[in-house]
């Protein structure tokens, strides 16, 4: 009998942040293929049995390509076992799950999918804006800025504006041609900005600006992600207490 493969949201780094699902599922594993994103501490809680392979992508260089991680899931899958693909955040979004859905059918292996918190929202909940406070901004758009994308700053045109809350997940580290590419689409350069790091872990670290000043901003440790926008402007100047308590206990 075929296993069964798993799509796994691992949230933006907080173990506690996982769903209950998420965590019973991956004590349940017997393989977990997982991104470069995912914790040592989330990966510590599958069995000490279970089979780990980490299968991310490092420094932009994908260590194992996508065909060859279809291929492992569907080969451990046909030998009955059940598969964790454990992916950072939320599996459907910037994850690549469509094509690994599609490599499943094909291969007549069921799969279910379990949400994660996506990366956007362990930031704002860090930053405490509103994403889609309704005084600032009548939309939210997640956008990639990955290099192997296809669409343009032209395609841009059409989803950003100045009552849009827009996050850049991928932004690289090119903040002066990301800036450039945002303005061209009309938005002013006094706008909002805010960068944040390792949302939810305890090397988390938020940056505000503008755009008129993105490319003077610190280059944090990754993962990044940018917000702009007017709720950018909003985030919390405060100490986050609960994280920094975290920190200190280790976690
Ligand atoms: N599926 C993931 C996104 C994968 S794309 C999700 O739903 O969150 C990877 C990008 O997500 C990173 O380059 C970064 O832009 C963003 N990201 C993931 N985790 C993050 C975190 N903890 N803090 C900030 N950005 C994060």
């Amino acid at each position: 009998m075929k296993g069964k493969v798993y799509l796994v949201g691992a949230g933006p780094g907080d173990p506690e942040l996982l769903t209950m699902r998420a965590h019973r599922i991956l004590r349940e594993a017997d393989v977990v293929l997982h991104d470069e994103l995912v914790s040592s501490e989330i990966l510590g809680l599958a069995r000490p049995s279970a089979h780990i392979q980490n299968v991310g992508k490092r420094c932009g260089r994908r260590a194992t390509s996508q065909e060859e991680i279809h291929s492992r899931m569907a080969a451990f899958a046909g030998k009955g076992l059940t598969v964790v693909r454990l992916k950072g955040g939320d599996p459907l979004v910037f994850g690549r799950a469509g094509e690994e859905m599609e490599a499943l059918r094909r291969e007549g292996i069921e799969f279910e999918i379990v949400p994660g918190v996506t990366a956007a929202l362990g930031a704002a909940a860090l930053a405490r804006i509103s994403l889609t406070d309704r005084r600032l901004a009548s939309k939210l758009v997640f956008l990639s800025n990955h290099r192997c994308a296809e669409k343009t700053s032209a395609d841009w045109k059409h989803v950003i504006s100045s009552d849009a809350t827009v996050v850049i997940y991928m932004p690289g580290t090119d903040y002066d041609g990301l800036a450039a590419r945002i303005r061209a689409t009309g938005l002013d350069s006094e706008t909002p900005c805010l960068l944040v790091s390792c949302a939810t872990s305890s090397q988390q670290q938020i940056h505000q600006t503008t755009l008129e000043h993105l490319r003077k901003a610190p280059r944090f440790t990754s993962p990044v992600l940018l917000v702009i926008g007017a709720v950018a402007a909003t985030a919390s100047r405060e100490k986050d207490e609960a994280a920094l308590e975290r920190a200190e206990n280790g976690r």
